[in-house]
């Protein structure tokens, strides 16, 4: 008799990332069930792109979960559904620990009632807080610098010690700068309010933002500019896989960096996204984000040689030109900007050219 292929429960399914898995779960055969609040997933991305059979609902309801764990029979469960923004864990931390501890804990709770003991979940190099060595590797000591990565560190702990206690098997995916898109254009990024740099360019690209702000000019990079790993969504999808491909044939909890292993300063990034766009980027310098860390670049060497991942996509240009094909897709291709009008726009600070350095230079149109 064939054994049929393994169930994965996606819980957060229809964010940015889980829906780059599903669409991959689904290409590789396995049977997926998608469980989304709709907070900040899109149901359109779930019907229309995926395809995919879903419930709606919270990771927190332990009702809805017990009644979903007796009905399917789930294999492994992945975990999307976190809240990720930065700068609101500070100001409302108390949203990010119940949503990202407790109901993750009511989670964990359901799925060992029902004998479930497959879990891979979502964590990031924000648990890392300021690095004290480059590349990082999963050993460095975690120290985060903000409520959202103490969240996320707060839960490796709890799946730790249901490991230890319940023998929950997990594999543990610390992400560095997911970017990129699906090449089809069917599925990309669209956070709402975004705050994440590639998309926050590129809508910038397509006339939608009259500027990009740069968060500090001063730090100690080589252009004065945070520098970031950017590791191409796809690439994320492709090591849930074999994530839960090593879980499903017996493995031990693992711990994994996910990251591209080079970084890219912000004004790197905002140079690629004029080459790929070739549109007019408005920028303006403005003071440092709290929370930024200078730079931040993984090693996934453990990933490489445990799991035999291999990122697809290591080219900034390639992984943002994804990016600008779903952005054009979801936004239209448009060259007027929603607030402010021409004379604003001429009031801003404009891409200008490289400098003999390499990095570029910025003018303000005004002074042209
Ligand atoms: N950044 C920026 N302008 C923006 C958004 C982000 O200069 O409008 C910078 C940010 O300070 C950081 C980098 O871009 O150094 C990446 O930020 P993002 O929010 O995309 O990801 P994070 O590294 O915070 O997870």
């Amino acid at each position: 008799m064939i054994s049929p292929s393994p169930y994965i429960f996606v819980v957060g399914g229809a964010g940015y990332i889980g829906s780059h898995v599903v669409r991959q779960l689904l290409l590789d055969g396995y049977r997926v069930l998608v469980l989304d609040n709709f907070i900040y997933g899109h149901r359109d991305i779930l019907e229309k792109a995926l395809n995919v059979e879903y419930i709606e609902g919270d990771m927190g309801d332990r009702a809805l979960l017990d009644r979903l764990f007796s009905t399917y029979k789930i294999d492994v469960v992945m975990h999307f559904a976190a809240f990720a923004y930065v700068g609101e864990s500070v100001t409302d931390p108390a949203k990010y620990y119940q949503n990202n501890v407790v109901a993750t804990l009511t989670l964990l709770e359901s799925m060992r009632a029902a004998g479930v003991d497959k879990f891979v979940f979502s964590s990031t190099c924000a648990t890392y807080g300021i690095p004290s060595q480059i590349p990082i590797l999963e050993d460095h000591p975690q120290s985060p610098i903000n409520p959202y990565g103490a969240t996320k560190l707060m839960v490796e702990r709890i799946l730790q010690d249901f490991g230890t206690a319940y023998n929950l098997k997990s594999v543990v995916f610390r992400y560095f700068n997911a970017a990129g898109a699906d090449p089809s254009g069917q599925l990309g990024e669209d956070h709402g309010p975004e705050t994440h740099l590639i998309p926050l360019v590129l809508q910038t690209a397509l006339g939608l933002r009259s500027h990009i702000s740069i968060f500090g000019t001063d730090y100690s990079t080589p252009d004065g500019t945070c520098i970031r790993d950017y590791i191409h969504v796809n690439d994320l999808a492709s090591a849930h896989i074999l994530g839960s491909q090593h879980l499903l044939e017996g493995g031990e909890s693992e711990t994994f960096n996910l990251g591209n292993g080079s970084g890219f300063s912000v004004k790197q990034v905002i140079e690629s996204a004029y080459e790929v766009t070739g549109r007019e980027i408005p920028v303006r310098y403005e003071a440092r984000r709290p929370g930024d860390p200078p730079m931040l670049i993984g090693s996934a060497e453990k990933a490489s040689r445990v799991l035999g991942w291999t990122p697809q996509y290591t080219q900034i240009n390639e992984i943002i030109a994804h990016a600008w094909l779903w952005h054009q897709k979801r936004h239209g291709n448009t060259s007027s900007f929603l607030s402010g009008d021409a004379t604003d726009r001429e009031s801003k600070d404009v891409f200008d050219v490289r400098d003999d350095s390499g990095y570029f230079n910025f003018r303000r149109a005004s002074a042209a």
